[in-house]
């Protein structure tokens, strides 16, 4: 009897799948997807290209996701990641706002049976089972070859170069530096180029990033390079360098290829910043996760992250992030990223 009862189930339950009828995605058999963003200061990113790209890409797969941005407060970042843990995501996709944070958070989810993604940020010893981002170190030497490029077109002879750092919470920073430092420092060593101040920007504040460019360039005002590790970061050096006449004179980096900084670029007040396809990222990203949700094992994590801390390989995609300077922002006009108008019109 017991086996004619498991039949019946079977039976019953095949029954089932058929009456989802067009075999089409629903939420009952594809699990939902909660995106958490860390904020929308640090960076043009999160609050514009982001989350638009994560939703295109969530609705072209059909699969509904949760995305919310912790707007830097990390006791947020807690209560947005257990609202979607009780609401029963099955998939969880963060951008930490620190490692300890964000382990905390990607701790609970994995004791729910939530699968974990770490978006863009590693989350030192977060044990997220999948990490989705850039080659930051090719970032960062991007960062480092393209100041050491506009420092030598402009001919500037043993220039002091300064370095605005990113936050040290977050691993990215490290992974920047690392690429600008593996460019830079032999450099200094070998004295064609002068060590300036080298700080760190907590949180990748942009008001904090000026206020301490400022300090350093009332004690070194012959800083002739930046090395700021964001357009931000960026922006806010170059608003300082405005305020004592030194814009343009002053050679400045960035990344994100924000409509700030690609402005800053064509009004000549910053040299170079780094593009990084976010579309891509995202829909990566979302394909890692779609395949979560669905219960499936994702098959494009095939490049390795060594988490620092554990020592533990993390299955990631990381993308090849490229320079952009006045010659190329066509380019990265041509690939949608940005409009001509955002970029040409007359207010800002
Ligand atoms: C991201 C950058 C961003 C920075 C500040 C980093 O982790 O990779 O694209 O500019 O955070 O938000």
């Amino acid at each position: 009897r017991a086996a004619l009862a498991l039949a019946a189930a079977g039976v019953l339950a095949a029954g089932v799948a058929a009456c989802d009828g067009d075999g089409g995605d629903d939420d009952r058999t594809v699990g939902r997807v909660g995106v958490i963003l860390p904020d929308t200061k640090s960076s043009a990113r999160w609050a514009t290209a982001d989350p638009r790209f994560l939703r295109e890409a969530f609705a072209r797969a059909g699969v509904t996701a949760d995305i919310q941005n912790a707007q830097g407060d990390k006791s947020q970042f807690q209560t947005i990641a257990d609202g979607m843990i009780s609401s029963g995501v099955r998939v969880l996709m963060i951008v930490n706002l620190d490692s300890g944070t964000g382990k905390a958070v990607l701790d609970k989810a994995k004791r729910a049976g939530i699968a974990t993604i770490d978006y863009d940020r590693l989350t030192l010893s977060g044990g997220a089972d999948y990490y989705v981002s850039f080659d930051n170190v090719a970032v960062g030497r991007l960062q480092g070859e393209g100041l050491v490029k506009c420092l030598t077109d402009r001919k500037r002879i043993r220039p002091v170069v300064a370095e605005l750092n990113g936050s040290p919470t977050d691993n990215n920073s490290t992974l920047f530096k690392q690429g600008y430092d593996s460019v830079l420092q032999p450099k200094f060593d070998s004295g064609e180029y002068v060590k300036g101040p080298d700080q760190s920007v907590s949180d990748w504040d942009n008001a904090q990033a000026g206020t301490m460019f400022e300090q350093m360039l009332t004690q070194r005002r012959d800083i002739k390079g930046v090395l700021a590790a964001n357009d931000g970061i960026a922006n806010a050096a170059i608003g300082v360098l405005r305020k004592y006449r030194l814009h343009g004179d002053v050679l400045v980096t960035g990344q994100d290829a924000t409509v700030q900084g690609l402005r800053n670029i064509l009004a000549g007040d910053q040299c170079m910043t780094v593009y990084k396809d976010i579309q891509k990222e995202a829909a990566e990203a979302t394909a890692v996760a779609v395949a979560l949700a669905r219960g499936q094992r994702p098959t494009t994590a095939t490049d390795v992250v060594t988490d620092p801390e554990t020592g533990r390989n993390v299955p990631s995609i990381l993308l090849t992030p490229k320079a952009v300077t006045r010659d190329t922002i066509p380019a990265v006009i041509a690939e949608g990223f940005v409009t001509r108008q955002e970029l040409c019109t007359a207010e800002y």
